[in-house]
């Protein structure tokens, strides 16, 4: 389902019958209740047809497949380590992690500070003008922050953005009031840069 040479994601369409779509066309990511291994995240997303639709990805695909990485295989982000790994986009991924590289990162409002993440943890993403909005639950404090960044930030896992624009706000605890605070920030609000460089 997904295509580590492209770093797209195939889905159902209507229209098309399939489609590919790179992570930040993804518009929200909702995790479903009851499976945990894996969990399963309903994602919302925009189609090349022009409409958006529903698909489902397992978090091994969201998480671990744009490193490389296939299920039943584990890497902890917080301290590098992975066990058993094959295939050299893995082992690639594998060195930069231990060299203190990480895939995604984002900007920690209510901590001030840059964090490791996953694309399981984005919550809404919204496209603007070569930048998407992004809306990501914190691995750490479990607060959600708001970064402004570019596409390829999202997309292209060990691709940071030496500065990501932040949204000064502490969203509320509850996903869909976070979703709606989401929106009229980023459409209101100012985004201060923050370096995102992870030491
Ligand atoms: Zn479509
Ligand atoms: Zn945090």
């Amino acid at each position: 389902m997904y295509d580590a040479l492209t770093s797209r994601y195939t889905f159902a369409c209507p229209v098309r019958g399939e489609t590919r779509v790179t992570l930040s066309s993804f518009r929200e990511l909702e995790r479903l209740a009851g499976a945990a291994h894996p969990a399963v995240y309903r994602v919302r997303f925009a189609c090349a047809c022009g409409s958006e639709h529903l698909g489902l990805v397992a978090d091994d695909e969201l998480d671990w497949a744009p490193l490389g990485l296939q299920d039943g295989r584990y890497l902890n982000l917080m301290t590098g380590r992975l066990d058993e790994v094959a295939g050299e986009l893995a082992e690639l991924a594998v060195r930069r992690i231990e060299a203190g590289e990480w895939p995604w990162s984002f900007f920690c409002y209510p901590e001030e500070r840059p964090r490791p993440v996953f694309p399981s943890s984005f919550l809404v993403l919204t496209p603007g003008d070569g930048t998407v909005g992004v809306a990501v639950r914190c691995p750490a404090c479990v607060r959600t922050s708001v970064n402004l960044v570019s596409t390829s930030h999202v997309d292209v896992p060990f691709w940071n953005d030496p500065e990501v624009g932040v949204v000064e706000h502490v969203f509320s605890e509850d996903v869909a009031r976070t979703v709606e605070e989401f929106r009229a920030e980023l459409y209101s609000s100012r985004f201060d840069a923050r370096r995102v460089g992870l030491e």
